[in-house]
């Protein structure tokens, strides 16, 4: 059973509170539609039944393929694995199953498809960082992002679309499926088995396997500058109170303008509601009322 909660939302448009429901935890192998809603980017769409307002309404949601092995937590803006790390501990049984988090739709959406087609999410992020500056070396501009598309094992391709800096329309490109294997190796190689912790498996978890692979020193922080003014001593932020479970959220969760939201994987710009706990993920099944 998926986790399911309702919740008023404030419309940006007209400032009814619109009974929500939202899901804080996705059960892939039950609720084959919430499945269907993540990929094809409709699940955290949002509408005002009273004036019409169209809204992304992004919020942590931890989505869970049992029969498949793996999980990924999106939390949107700010994925930060710290804030996973107590699921993975909390549920010994999890060890072996593969987790990662993001902070992006279109990245979870991706992480499903690669993890689907029974793949190393890890490998096919380093072949991507090599394809992108493949791209960017032969003058085709910065790539702002890159997204895995597809594998055909039978004929020996993996590709992969790009968006370009400054350019509408995304770039196809395919490589071969030995290049891919090639980085399953060098992961291998390098890192230790997969399904321990949350990971944020991402372009600059590839860049430090690449720098790594290559035997590259780990790049130094800045140094700081001297003609700055030094910073004030400040206290560093305390860390806001662990999520429990059955905890109301602390804020409300707002509509972002549908407006304003340009690529629909961008996570939205407004704060997200405070994570709900997600589901216990081999827990007996449940309905979370809130
Ligand atoms: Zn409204």
């Amino acid at each position: 059973m998926s986790t399911e909660i309702n919740k008023d939302v404030a419309c940006p448009g007209c400032g009814a509170k619109v009974p929500t429901r939202m899901w804080s935890g996705i059960n892939a192998e039950v609720n084959p539609n919430l499945r269907a809603q993540v990929l094809d980017e409709t699940l955290f769409d949002w509408k005002c039944p009273h004036c019409g307002y169209e809204a992304k309404l992004a919020y942590p949601c931890l989505y869970h393929d049992k029969g498949g092995r793996f999980m990924v937590y999106f939390l949107p803006k700010s994925p930060d694995p710290a804030k996973a790390a107590g699921i993975a501990g909390e549920f010994p049984q999890l060890r072996g199953v593969r987790k990662r988090i993001t902070g992006s739709l279109a990245s979870l959406k991706e992480k499903i498809l690669i993890f689907e087609d029974g793949l190393d999410d890890r490998a096919a992020e380093l072949v991507k960082l090599l394809l992108a500056m493949v791209l960017e070396h032969a003058g085709g501009g910065q790539v702002r992002e890159g997204l895995y598309c597809s594998v055909d094992e039978a004929a020996g391709r993996i590709g992969f679309s790009f968006r370009l800096e400054g350019e509408a329309e995304p770039v196809r490109r395919v490589t071969s499926f030995a290049a891919y294997r090639r980085a399953a190796e060098i992961v291998d190689s390098l890192l230790p088995p997969d399904g321990g912790d949350f990971l944020l498996v991402d372009r600059d978890f590839a860049r430090d396997l690449l720098r790594r692979y290559r035997g590259e020193p780990a790049p130094q922080p800045e140094p700081p500058k001297a003609e700055e003014e030094a910073a004030p001593e400040a206290a560093p932020p305390a860390p806001g109170p662990e999520p429990t479970p059955g905890e109301p959220p602390r804020e409300e969760p707002q509509a972002q303008p549908a407006g304003q939201e340009a690529p629909a994987e961008a996570p939205s710009e407004e704060e997200p509601p405070a994570e709900e706990p997600p589901e216990e993920p081999e827990a007996p099944e449940r309905d979370t009322t809130e």
